[in-house]
């Protein structure tokens, strides 16, 4: 058996748009009873907001397809603390995520301060988790990501945030998000596979390539989203295979049958 950690940004959409043929690789891969986990970096959207999303799309998938980064990072602390509490810099998917790991929201004394993606971040909220990691919290960032692409160019990511945190402090954070293997190997686990039946696709060399690579998962980079051929001989690592969007991959892989639209 076969199954897929699927990134989305980039992969099934990018920014609000469909990226053509998405939608039919994955009822596809619902037909065909293959298992699949959307793996994202995004730690502001909860699974259901997720799932809302898709479905806006024409994708029409259950809460436990979705797996994020905020997910991993509250599964991560609660195993390691019951009783953590945290601060927060983030958004709805990263507190829906503590509350459901039993994590509490602490802003005296928390056991960490997580920063997450979202639109929330200000210099006031800034100084508290710079004074809260001062005084012994452990600092942890949902996602390593500098940057993210918007339909208009680019927005600091989760990680250009943490860094403002980083180098005040002169504390760094820890990362959940992928590349680490604590989540690529979580996802995988979700769905009871192993090792050598886990294939990963993904847009971005740096997280879900790299992600693969170390866990020895099979990997498929797609170039509808941040990574272009020509950028690929920079890296030390590889993706097992390349294509141009999720609909060519499905057809080579006999999951969208031949007479299927292929897009360029
Ligand atoms: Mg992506």
């Amino acid at each position: 058996m076969i199954g897929y950690l699927i990134d989305m940004d980039g992969v099934v959409y990018r920014g609000g748009e469909l990226i053509p043929g998405s939608d039919k690789f994955i009822n596809q891969l619902i037909k065909k009873d293959i298992p699949f986990r959307f793996m994202t970096n995004n730690s502001q959207r909860t699974r259901l907001d997720v799932v809302s999303k898709l479905e806006r799309l024409g994708i029409s998938v259950e809460e436990q397809h979705v797996f994020t980064c905020a997910m991993a990072t509250a599964r991560y602390l609660a195993s390691h603390n019951a009783k953590a509490t945290a601060f927060i810099i983030g958004e709805g998917g990263l507190l829906t995520a503590l509350h459901k790991s039993g994590i509490a929201i602490n802003d005296q004394s928390p056991d960490f301060v997580i920063i997450g993606e979202g639109r929330t971040f200000n210099l006031e909220l800034v100084e508290k988790a710079v004074d809260l990691v001062n005084a012994g919290a452990k600092l942890i960032s949902t996602n390593p990501d500098l940057s993210c692409p918007t339909p208009t160019g680019m927005r600091p990511g989760c990680g250009a945030m943490t860094a403002m945190i980083e180098a005040t402090t002169g504390r760094k954070a820890f990362s959940l998000g992928k590349p680490n293997p604590i989540m690529m190997r979580m996802v995988r686990k979700d769905l009871s596979l192993s090792t050598r039946e886990t294939v990963v696709i993904g847009d971005m060399m740096e997280t879900d390539i790299f992600g693969a690579v170390q866990l020895e998962y099979d990997s498929v980079l797609v170039l509808s989203g941040g990574t272009k051929r020509s950028e690929l001989h920079n890296f030390a690592y590889q993706p097992g295979e390349v294509h141009q969007t999720l609909a060519h991959y499905g057809r080579s892989a006999g999951i969208l049958p031949d007479s299927s639209l292929v897009f360029n």
